[in-house]
């Protein structure tokens, strides 16, 4: 459709919570889009240090979070792709698909602080506004304090409920038997029972160094 306003909201989504859904709405509202596609990451460069969750399960999450509403849409683009997702490659392969929509990028504080590290940044604002959402633990003014002016500018902060949630909270009260309500949609809680995810401890994602060999380098990007 001409001219339709498009949020993109990429994430690793392992699993899915309220923190997302809620921020997806408040993006939503607040720049009248009239579709978020929410996009989970095959790997991200900063999740090195564990193994992300079968790309599988992480999808058929958020399809099921994301099914109540008619404006939220999950995407495999990034599956697909495979790799290491990189949002330059996913912003400009959409914006090629959909050459006379208007793109927004939705992300949390924590990943606006670590946006300048992603790659290629001021391409990826070329294409997208970023819609940034608070998180509980980030205070705004010091994160946009040290960004680049250019992307300062094209950081819309979105005025949203504060929900202090985590997928990383999530993983570990299953591990522990912890009851997940209210943190995340029923039916998300229910498939993890179903598929007996997160019981286990989080592997590395790469294999620990011998002694005396150097750590990898942490990578850049995100998402
Ligand atoms: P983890 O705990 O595994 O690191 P996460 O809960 O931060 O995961 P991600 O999938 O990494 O979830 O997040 C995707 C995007 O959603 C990021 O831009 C992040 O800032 C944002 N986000 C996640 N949780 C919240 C929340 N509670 N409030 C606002 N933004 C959030």
């Amino acid at each position: 459709m001409a001219g339709e306003r498009i949020g993109l909201f990429g994430g690793t989504f392992d699993p899915v919570h309220f923190g997302h859904l809620r921020l997806a709405e408040e993006a939503r509202e607040a720049a009248a889009l009239s579709r978020v596609i929410f996009i989970p990451a095959a790997r991200s460069p900063f999740k090195s240090h564990r193994l992300l969750t079968d790309a599988h399960h992480r999808y058929q999450m958020l399809l099921l979070a994301t099914a109540p509403n008619p404006a939220f849409t999950p995407s495999d683009i990034e599956i697909q792709r495979g790799g290491i997702s990189y949002t330059i490659d996913t912003v400009r392969q959409l914006a090629a698909q959909m050459p006379h929509a208007q793109l927004f990028l939705i992300m949390g504080l924590d990943s606006l602080a670590e946006f300048p590290q992603w790659r290629k940044p001021l391409q990826i604002i070329q294409h997208c506004r970023l819609l940034v959402g608070i998180r509980p633990g980030y205070a705004p003014e010091p994160i946009l304090a040290m960004l680049p002016e250019a992307i300062r500018n094209a950081v819309h902060l979105v005025p949203s409920v504060p929900l202090d949630i985590s997928a990383s909270q999530l993983r570990a009260f299953v591990r522990e038997g912890r009851s997940l309500r209210y943190l995340t949609p029923d039916n998300v809680i229910e498939y993890i029972r179903n598929h007996q995810l997160y019981l286990e401890g989080e592997a590395p994602a790469e294999p620990k160094p011998l002694e005396g060999e150097a750590p990898a380098e942490p990578k850049s990007q995100e998402a």
